[in-house]
């Protein structure tokens, strides 16, 4: 090629690669800001629905120098909301921050068809906050249970922040609807279990029927991931009712029918999680708390603390 021609197309190349550079670090520094701005609208969301869900032992905020910020419980221990690394879905599992918990948005209401397979909001617990809300070991959280009469049996249940009181709710309007629906009956009946201090198959985490904050309903071989394909798995969802979602929902359970890594039978006592997608579902536009009814006195109180904390 003769010089002529080369040097112009050098400096083109060179050009364009300046401009390439300017241009990439413009979107990147309105990226950082957006991200920015949605991290700080979302740590005081998850810390308000973490504040709302445990009012009893979750009792203050504290921001350290270097700006990471921890939750205060009764007992004095703090938990670290975000560790700040970056963490693949099993080591968010394995070694997770409030913030790990709280990152997947539970979906309340109907789902059409199973959910992608890394969507498993719930399936992240932080045990420190479990041990302290229901107790730390075997004899302290056996100590921490009574038992509910559902249909002939009693089965025991964590009375910590109200999660017993709940399952008993739900059970009464669960009941009612079932009394002359025989086919709700049959997705409740026999209860599967609630309390079990059990380690999750193949791992070194407890399972939440370990607190007593889990019940299985009536078992089917399509319940769960590890048992049955999502074909099988997708074929009980369809016929599934509803309403035992919604009732359990609405008392603060989450479904692990909802889960990519299904589990049909499982409903866990997840006052954070549902909290959170009940106040923070809907866009916002600006205020993180601009969807919340502040007429509340507890409402009110918790957004002044994160507001003043913060
Ligand atoms: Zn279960």
């Amino acid at each position: 090629m003769k010089k002529y021609i080369i040097i112009p197309i050098l400096f083109l190349l060179g050009a364009l690669s300046i401009k390439g550079i300017f241009f990439f670090r413009e979107t990147t520094i309105e990226e950082t800001i957006t991200y920015q701005k949605e991290y700080e609208i979302t740590l005081r969301q998850d810390l308000f629905s973490l504040m709302m869900a445990y009012p009893e032992y979750i009792i203050d905020i504290e921001v350290e120098e270097d700006h990471q910020v921890y939750l205060v419980l009764k007992s004095g221990n703090r938990i670290l909301y975000d560790d700040k690394k970056e963490k693949t879905p099993l080591e968010k599992i394995a070694n997770p921050d409030l913030q790990d918990m709280m990152e997947q948005q539970y979906l309340l209401g109907p789902i059409d068809e199973l959910m992608p397979e890394d969507y498993n909001p719930g399936r992240i617990r932080v045990y420190p906050l479990l041990k302290e809300v229901y107790g730390g070991n075997p004899r302290e959280i056996e100590g921490n249970l009574i038992g509910i009469q559902i249909h002939a049996g009693y089965h025991r249940f964590n009375s910590n922040n109200a999660a017993a009181t709940f399952l008993k709710k739900a059970f009464t309007e669960l009941n009612y609807q079932s009394k002359n629906n025989p086919e709700i009956w049959s997705y409740l009946h026999p209860i599967g279990g609630t309390y079990n201090y059990r380690y999750i198959a193949r791992t070194n985490r407890l399972s939440s029927h370990s607190f007593g904050i889990s019940i299985d309903l009536a078992i089917h071989p399509a319940d769960y991931w590890q048992w049955a394909t999502k074909t099988q798995a997708e074929k009980r969802l369809e016929n599934y009712p509803q309403i035992i979602v919604d009732i359990m929902e609405s008392n603060y359970f989450i479904w692990g029918g909802k889960w990519g890594q299904f589990d049909i039978m499982h409903y866990e006592y997840r006052p954070e999680l549902i909290k959170k997608a009940k106040y923070f579902s809907e866009k916002h536009k600006d205020l993180w708390y601009e969807n919340l009814p502040v007429e509340d006195s507890f409402v009110s109180e918790v957004v002044c603390l994160i507001e003043e904390r913060l």
